[in-house]
């Protein structure tokens, strides 16, 4: 018999999992934007939402995190890491998209080097997808072989039913053992209860072909580069909004005595991410950085790391502030 989770039960579940010692994050309504938050109340959670504006990547791959502390005597220097904080997290209300992404990173981040900063806030992560309702203009995950109910990634996947219950979907063991844990918030499914169709995104593209053409370098010196990026401004908001963008800088921060070794989210798309102490840049064009994420999206992920560099939410282009399309690079590229 499936389970059904409603209002009632979500504030019982965010009460339990607090007194349990979980963060719970969930969308909320911030500054006009729904966004992945930290919340204690069932009445800060929005549930009328396409996708939250930030990625959930932040809970797991913070901004900026210090990963050693340095203390610089006359004669010595001594360096002590500092272990990450890695709380129990809950986070409710993931798009399936997002979920993906988690898979991509801990690609990534267990490549070679286990990045524990990573792994361990993952593993102690619970992830609740909601199955989308609803699309928008830049949503394209069908495009890159996603359907707005995919379960990869996601713990448990809830599916919204007409009455505003989700019907609960637990998908890994983690997410089963969460639903035996709190099964007293739950409730029995009647029959009655369907879940409300998910949107048909339109916009199917040839991945393949386009893997087909990143797959050699005869690309690189294509006119093509530079006419459809010309107006990309290297601000970086596509990658600090992109849940599969992973680059970081590492960099001492502090006095002649004490400073702090801390890990920076970076962006390909930023001039001096390439910049080399020489002062050459191999990347030293726009358009060149441009190729290198559009890479990175639909070939490097793909044969190093056999994961979606891409999950198709749409954040790059909503972000953008010259309307630069992801999309309309991989048509161009599809032909
Ligand atoms: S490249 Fe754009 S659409 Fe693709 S996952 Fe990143 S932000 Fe989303
Ligand atoms: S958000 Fe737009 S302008 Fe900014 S770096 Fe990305 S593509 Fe370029």
């Amino acid at each position: 018999m499936a389970l059904i989770l409603n209002k009632t039960g979500l504030d019982r579940l965010i009460h339990f999992l607090g007194n349990d010692g979980y963060n719970f994050a969930a969308p909320v309504m911030d500054g006009g934007k729904v966004r992945y938050k930290h919340v204690e109340l069932v009445e800060e959670v929005e549930t009328d939402y396409v996708i939250p504006a930030n990625s959930a990547k932040e809970f797991f791959f913070p901004q900026t995190e210090t990963i050693a502390e340095i203390e610089i005597g006359k004669t010595n220097v001594e360096l002590t890491p500092v272990e990450p904080n890695a709380p129990r997290t809950v986070i409710f209300g993931v798009r399936p998209c997002d979920a993906v992404s988690f898979a991509s990173l801990r690609a990534v981040f267990t490549w070679d080097f286990i990045d524990e900063s990573y792994t361990k806030r993952a593993d102690n992560g619970v992830i609740i997808s909601i199955a989308c309702t609803q699309g928008d203009d830049s949503c394209f995950c069908t495009s890159v072989g996603l359907t707005p109910d995919a379960t990869e990634g996601s713990d448990i996947l809830l599916r919204e039913t007409d009455k505003d219950d989700y019907i609960i979907e637990a998908v890994t063991e983690r997410g089963k053992e969460l639903v035996d844990t709190y099964k007293e918030l739950f409730i029995e499914a009647d029959h009655k209860a369907k879940p409300i169709f998910s949107p048909a995104i339109p916009g199917e593209i040839d991945l393949e072909k386009v893997a087909a053409k990143l797959a050699t370098t005869d690309h690189y010196g294509d006119p093509i580069w530079p006419e459809l990026t010309r107006k990309c401004v290297g601000c970086g908001a596509c990658t600090f909004s992109c849940p599969t963008c992973h680059c970081f800088d590492i960099t001492d921060e502090g006095t002649a005595f004490h400073s702090e070794r801390k890990k920076n989210w970076d962006a390909c798309q930023i001039d001096n991410f390439t910049l080399h102490a020489s002062g050459h840049n191999p990347r030293d064009t726009q358009a060149k950085r441009w190729r290198n994420r559009f890479m990175c999206k639909f070939h490097i992920y793909q044969t190093k790391w056999d994961q979606k560099g891409c999950v198709g939410c749409g954040r790059c282009i909503r972000v953008c502030p010259v309307r630069l399309d992801i999309t309309e690079v991989m048509e161009e590229f599809s032909k």
